[in-house]
């Protein structure tokens, strides 16, 4: 073989493999966003460095509540009736709020409308940056140095995407927990919306977990979705979760709402009952099989689009009409990663995931009586 046919061999192969990496794929996999980067190799990740927790399980009103100390070492206690051990000191907020969610009576609310909300603030796709999510909620007057809610009645929405790329997820899920307790007991209100990437944990496609949480869930003896199981706290608050909500004429979703979904009039409540009954803790193959499911689930739904800023076809036209139909002045979404808070289409549609997962930057949405600003870092 002479060195020309072997370089067109080579072109071949190539473009062989170029096709099947474009078309061999799901449309959920086809993900316009840089691939987590690691900081270390896989199993090499080094165990000296983790602490991890707490991971609560409940069966009935027993609790058992694990984590990784300093030492490495996986510490277990257990929780029953109202003792409620030294838990604040060891995590620092009481007990009192899991066992006060876990009791809860009242059903999953799904229509989630809000109304004469004077002030918020709001932040997309944190992705375990701990750090920063915390700087930015500091800066802007939400939470105090001791990571206390100070925003009185106003209103904090997280627009999806907390889970995957990062390495501090369990310390933000924990802090928007707490936060949400608190929240509720000033007279405010936290919304954490479900993006793509907590879908995909809860529905174990664990591709973009960094690998400190296959350690984690090693030395709990267990895979990561199962810490976040149903029969968990955090997994079961995380199932009680919207991904629409409406606050006043603004729209707040994870990624945005095609002219698809209001082609089949679907609605805020619907959508939010569809995610938590039907597509959660469910295969592709159950939610693929019924049209709504299957349009909510993929690239034209809630979670995955992202018309608004990669089709050449969607216009200011067309989200009039999705306006309309909801009776709104702004989508506010997250998940097509920007460098800044960006707005489109007039400001009707506001896009703020402002690229925290980068781990050096990020700015938040501020809305006050009806004026939008955007807060930053420092
Ligand atoms: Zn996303």
């Amino acid at each position: 073989m002479n060195w020309k046919s072997r370089s067109n061999n080579w072109i071949a192969f190539i473009i062989i493999i170029t096709f099947l990496g474009i078309y061999g794929c799901d449309k959920q996999e086809i993900e316009i966003v840089s691939p987590p980067s690691h900081k270390y190799a896989p199993g090499l990740y080094p165990d000296s460095t983790i602490t991890d927790g707490p991971f609560i399980s409940v069966i009935g009103s027993n609790y058992t509540v694990r984590w990784i100390d300093k030492n490495r070492s996986v510490i277990e206690k257990s929780i029953s009736g109202n003792e409620m051990g030294d838990f604040e000191a060891d995590f620092g907020f009481p007990f009192e709020f899991i066992k006060t969610f876990h009791d809860r009576s009242e059903s999953n609310d799904y229509i989630q409308e809000f109304s004469n909300v004077e002030k918020l603030v709001a932040l997309s796709d944190i992705h375990g940056q701990y750090e920063i999510f915390v700087s930015l909620l500091k800066n802007n007057s939400v939470i105090d140095e001791d990571n206390n809610w100070i925003f009185g009645s106003g209103h904090l929405v997280i627009c999806g995407d907390v889970f995957d790329r990062g390495n501090r997820v369990t310390e933000i899920l924990w802090l928007i927990f707490k936060l949400e307790n608190q929240a509720n007991q000033m007279g405010g209100k936290l919304h954490y919306l479900l993006g793509n990437h907590e879908i995909m944990v809860l529905n174990k496609d664990l591709r973009y977990i960094d690998y400190k949480y296959e350690t984690t869930a090693r030395k709990m003896g267990t895979t990561y979705d199962q810490l976040y199981s149903k029969n968990t706290i955090i997994g079961e608050w995380l199932r009680t979760k919207p991904v629409i909500i409406k606050i006043n004429d603004i729209l707040f979703n994870h990624a945005g709402i095609s002219p698809e979904f209001i082609d089949r009039r679907l609605t805020i409540q619907l959508a939010n009952r569809m995610f938590q009954e039907n597509i959660i803790d469910k295969s592709s193959a159950v939610y693929d099989a019924d049209p709504i499911t299957e349009l909510l689930a993929h690239s034209n739904g809630p979670i995955w689009y992202r018309g608004y800023f990669q089709d050449d076809n969607f216009n200011e036209n067309k989200l009039d009409e999705i306006l309309e139909y909801f009776n709104a002045e702004h989508i506010i979404v997250g998940h097509t990663t920007m460098d800044d808070i960006v707005y489109y289409f007039n400001n009707k549609v506001i896009a703020i995931d402002s690229g925290i997962k980068y781990g050096d930057q990020g700015n938040v949405l501020l809305y006050n009586n009806g004026v939008f600003s955007i807060g930053t870092i420092d």
